[in-house]
């Protein structure tokens, strides 16, 4: 492997050092990410892709293309994106599009809805589906007891504000990223033995947060080996280098301009799936904003997903079954 990165062995890092790396100047962080980019590349021999979707990729791709012109795209039309973000996607040299084997629809059906965070998701789903194997699992999300009776972190525990949903009528999963996602790509790089680069920063959830500090942003060794060299990358970082290169990038986000906290986009302030219900009480009329630009996706949201009583169940304060009001 090449690369002489100065920051090897960031695997299994301390909060405070990934803080400080957060902090840094956004040209430390330019030079760090494209130090990850050659090791990735250069380890994999040149076999690698861009997984495209919306802004933050666009940075990444930028990132990548500076340096390494020919890398691919591949962009993940889940029937799910923004309009604008599938139209941008077909407008970028050398993207390829693939499709899941499922929809949206289906993926709820099966499993249950994507709602709150991952983790708040596969907490509900452990919770909803008990079984003979699953006891240890579902008395450490409700107590925070390991199997062998030891506390383990407060972060394996379903959160006291969510235990309402357990038994509210609807099932929750969080296997939808991984269905609609994850999987096809994971098909796709099997099949052409490309190795991803993704554009998530440990700053969107709780998860990625967890999984920088474990694996840093080069997973050569994962399951499914990725690297993520933005990781230490801020919301602000992308908005300024994007800003500053006037990269062209989906038009649901608007204009990038200054606001007293830094720089904001008119627009939507991220994107993914439209019906996408994680981070929902972060941007409680994130569902109702969809009515404006593509109102029959809208209605099937609210009358096919039953989206008009649970967005409602999910923002709104609620009674914990498992003792009082919250
Ligand atoms: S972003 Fe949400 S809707 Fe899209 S694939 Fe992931 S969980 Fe499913």
């Amino acid at each position: 492997m090449g690369g002489s990165c100065p920051l090897r062995g960031c695997c299994m890092m301390s909060i405070a050092e990934l803080r400080d790396r957060q902090s840094m100047s956004l040209e430390f962080k330019i030079r760090y990410s494209t130090l990850k980019i050659q090791e990735w590349y250069e380890h994999f021999n040149g076999q690698v892709c861009v997984s495209k979707s919306g802004l933050d990729s666009v940075v990444l791709l930028d990132l990548v293309r500076s340096v390494y012109p020919d890398v691919p795209a591949v962009f993940v039309d889940t029937g799910q994106e923004n309009a604008t973000v599938v139209d941008h996607n077909k407008s970028v040299p050398n993207c390829i599009f693939i499709k899941p084997k499922k929809n949206f629809y289906d993926v709820v059906q099966t499993h249950g809805y994507p709602v709150i965070s991952k983790l708040v998701s596969r907490y509900l789903s452990d919770l909803q589906n008990p079984n003979d194997r699953n006891h240890v699992t579902r008395k450490l999300r409700l107590t925070g007891i390991r199997g062998d009776g030891t506390r383990g972190n407060s972060v394996m525990m379903l959160p006291q504000i969510y235990r309402y949903l357990i038994n509210s009528g609807y099932r929750f999963s969080d296997i939808c990223c991984k269905i609609l996602k994850k999987k096809p790509l994971m098909q796709f790089q099997k099949e052409f033995k490309l190795y991803p680069y993704i554009g998530t920063m440990a700053v969107d959830s709780q998860v990625r947060e967890l999984s920088y500090l474990k694996s840093g942003c080069n997973a050569f060794d994962a399951c499914s080996p990725c690297s993520t060299p933005i990781s230490i990358w801020t919301r602000q970082d992308i908005l300024e280098y994007a800003s500053a290169k006037s990269l062209p990038y989906p038009a649901c986000y608007g204009s990038i301009i200054s606001c007293p906290a830094g720089l904001k986009t008119t627009g939507e302030q991220s994107t993914g799936c439209e019906a996408c219900l994680f981070g929902i009480r972060q941007d409680p009329l994130r569902i109702e904003r969809i009515k404006t630009w593509s109102p029959a996706r809208y209605n099937f949201f609210m009358d096919s997903l039953n989206y008009r009583s649970l967005v409602p169940l999910l923002i709104s304060p609620q009674m914990d079954l498992f003792g009082g009001a919250l």
